[in-house]
């Protein structure tokens, strides 16, 4: 370590009967791979010890099959034969000298249990939280005393396993304890109903039943949220989660604190800065002796050691920026903070998980593909051969290319048209809310500074005649795609909406380039269903714009559930008196007014718009590689070897797909071709009969 700055943060720290060798916490975590993808999970947290993470958790393990998540996969220690696949995750995270730690949950109301068709549980009869018919049944004593025994065999498998922390969870509204805690749900008039001390029984004894079954070798660690935004039946920082800080405070070894439920939690950076929940965990290391972690999308170690030396927490605590940056820890030890790989708060880890897929990030292109594409975060393949590329347009998958190929060795040249690196994430990065998200560029940007192979031109928009003068072997087109203004999209996916050529209708890309829009309402067609017609909206309403948006869908941006945003945009919009009109259709475009049409029963009304922006679908620019494909044999003749399109030009979708697509180019460049069909490995599920 060349730096003692950060000392503080590679110090060690006893927990209960274990230590760690720093405070680098990688805190439980879904990942959406659990038992199902099962060899790509023991690689994923390998990579985490690897990258110097001192604790590594797993995502949630369930003790019971009336815990099941199906479609989403967990972790499972449900019988003997679970445990084998836990044993070799740990077995991988203590070849790094890193702890494993494993959390284990009951979902309570929050497991549909679609595959084990088991009640879900809970202290009364109440709805299950996601979307579904379903309720819980209430939990008699016998219940209860069978939780606590599944819960306990459950920890004695997890020490076999080889855990060296074992969790209680109590949080994101994903527990059966937090359940029995809340005053929301738990209406019970026995000694586990009223009061507060009888709503904390339930977790108080299953924590005494962990240290009873495993405390002698394993530290038992309670994650707790101390803050649940459950308006009126709040359990707050300020009232009952401070208690139950106090009552419980020496019980454990180890307090992980946190807010509910997940969307505030995994707080999307358009709505959460770093650091956000100090705020309401700061009280609780002033309450108890024994260490305590706390997560905030922390990526500055400056911050980091404040935080520990302010006494707000022992262990730093990190989800996704040990998704963005496995090797996080070893970057700061080694004093090459300049390549961290800042998380950028997008949540589109969250959006694979919540849809029951292995996990992904807009930031590391390797996340949850370690083991089937043999992806590293850091090491790369070594160039085969001496060859030059052209990479033509920056935008996310250029620059992932571009930077990509650079560190593999080989010699590349980026042409772009503007006078800027970053292509749609330049213009992106200054809507409201999405500054973090420039960190793509940012640290692409300083990569480029450390490659000397890489030449970037500006002001370069090549044509035909200008790629057969450059003198490369390959030719990587990623020129990108612009955002409709004619209207078309999943709603009109044929003919653009009538009226649509005017002055005063304009695009989400016009609006990024500061067209003047005209005074009065304006009108944000929004049949994207994810960030952009919201923020836009924003924008709109920040310049005093009356801005009124509309929708086909039952809701506005219907993805951002997945991205946890969902409910941050609404309140958003409301706090911003935007108005939404659902279920609707832009029918049709006149100078002063729209005309909106009812997409069930077809119903008409005309709405008053000076301006109409559309947010509806975007265009892949083909026009270069489609004239390239035209003259492949003149290509051919100048040396040209291969001519491939990349990125948004070639299917429009999530910076996370760009990027994906300009480091697959990369590594599959120039390598010898495999014996395998697929270009990554299969999980395949072993057949008993
Ligand atoms: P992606 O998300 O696929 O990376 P972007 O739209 O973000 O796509 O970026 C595309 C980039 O390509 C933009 O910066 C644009 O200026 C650049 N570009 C487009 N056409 C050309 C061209 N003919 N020559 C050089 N650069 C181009
Ligand atoms: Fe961070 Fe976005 Fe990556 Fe998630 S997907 S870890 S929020 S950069």
């Amino acid at each position: 370590m060349n730096n003692n700055r950060y000392s503080l943060l590679f110090e060690p720290l006893k927990i209960g009967p274990v230590e760690t060798k720093n405070r680098f916490y990688n805190v439980p975590h879904a990942t959406g791979m659990g038992y199902v993808y099962a060899n790509a999970n023991i690689r994923y947290r390998e990579i985490k010890a690897e990258g110097g993470w001192g604790v590594v958790s797993t995502e949630e393990c369930m003790i019971h099959p009336s815990s099941d998540h199906t479609s989403s996969p967990c972790m499972r220690l449900w019988d003997e034969g679970d445990i084998d696949l836990l044993k070799r995750t740990a077995d991988a995270v203590h070849k790094h000298n890193a702890l494993f730690a494993v959390e284990l949950a009951h979902s309570g109301k929050s497991a549909a249990n679609r595959m084990t068709r088991e009640y879900p549980l809970g202290p009364s009869v109440i709805p299950y939280t996601g979307y579904g018919p379903y309720s819980t049944r209430a939990m008699d004593k016998t219940d209860i005393k069978n939780f606590r025994t599944w819960h306990k065999i459950a920890a004695t498998r997890a020490m076999q396993a080889g855990a060296d922390i074992v969790y209680v969870y109590c949080g994101h509204e994903l527990s059966l304890m937090q359940h029995f805690l809340s005053r929301k749900y738990n209406r019970r008039s026995d000694e586990y109903g009223g009061s507060l001390e009888n709503r904390a029984r339930l977790l108080k004894e299953v924590l005494m039943d962990t240290k009873e079954a495993v405390g002698h070798k394993c530290a038992v660690a309670i994650r707790f949220s101390v803050e649940d935004f459950n308006g009126e039946f709040s359990i707050s920082s300020q009232d009952e989660a401070r208690d139950v800080v106090e009552m419980l405070a020496e019980l454990p070894d180890l307090w992980d604190v946190n807010v509910s439920d997940w969307s505030n939690d995994s707080g999307p950076s358009r709505f959460f800065n770093e650091g956000y929940q100090t705020e309401y965990t700061n009280f609780v290391k002033q309450v108890t002796s024994k260490p305590v972690v706390g997560v905030g999308r922390y990526t500055s170690p400056d911050a980091m050691v404040s935080l520990i030396k302010k006494g707000v927490v022992d262990l730093i605590g990190a989800a996704r920026p040990s998704i963005a940056d496995p090797f996080l820890p070893s970057k700061v030890q080694n004093d090459d903070l300049d390549n961290i790989r800042e998380c950028i708060g997008c949540n589109i880890c969250t959006s694979n998980v919540l849809l029951g897929a292995p996990i992904r990030c807009t930031q590391n292109p390797s996340i949850g593909v370690e083991w089937s594409r043999n992806w590293h975060p850091e090491k790369l393949p070594e160039k085969q051969t001496e060859q030059t590329v052209l990479v033509i347009g920056s935008g996310p998958a250029g620059l992932e290319c571009a930077v990509t190929l650079g560190k593999r060795g080989y010699q590349v040249i980026v042409a772009e048209a503007g006078t800027e690196i970053g292509g749609r994430v330049e213009k992106e990065r200054l809507l409201p809310g999405l500054s973090e998200w420039g960190r793509i560029i940012d640290y692409r940007q300083h990569q480029l500074t450390t490659l000397p192979n890489v030449d970037i031109y500006f002001d370069s928009r090549l044509g035909l005649e200008d790629i057969k003068e450059v003198g490369a072997q390959h030719v990587v087109v990623a020129t990108g795609a612009k955002w409709r203004r004619d209207g078309r999209g999943k709603a009109n996916p044929v003919n653009p909406v009538s009226g649509w050529d005017q002055d005063h209708v304009f695009s989400a890309d016009d609006v990024m380039d500061n067209a003047n829009i005209p005074e009065g309402p304006v009108i944000v067609f929004d049949d994207d269903h994810y960030y952009m017609g919201s923020v836009i909206a924003e924008k709109l309403a920040s310049i005093g714009r009356q801005v009124t948006l509309v929708t086909p869908n039952g809701e506005l941006a219907t993805w951002s559930k997945y991205t946890l945003e969902f409910g941050h945009i609404q309140k958003r919009l409301a706090e911003k008196n935007i108005p939404v009109i659902t279920t609707h259709n832009l029918a049709h475009i006149d100078s002063q007014q729209v005309t909106l049409q009812q997409v069930f029963s077809g119903e008409q009304q005309q709405v008053p718009a000076s301006a109409v922006v559309m947010a509806t679908s975007q265009k892949p620019d083909t026009e270069l590689i489609d004239t390239l494909k035209q003259h492949q044999s003149e290509l051919n003749d100048v040396g040209i070897e291969t001519i491939e399109a990349i990125g948004d030009c070639v299917a429009p979708g999530p910076i996370v797909q760009a990027i994906h697509d300009g480091r697959r180019y990369a590594m599959e460049f120039d390598t010898p071709d495999s014996d395998s069909e697929l270009p990554y490995k299969l999980e395949r599920t072993s057949i008993q009969i």
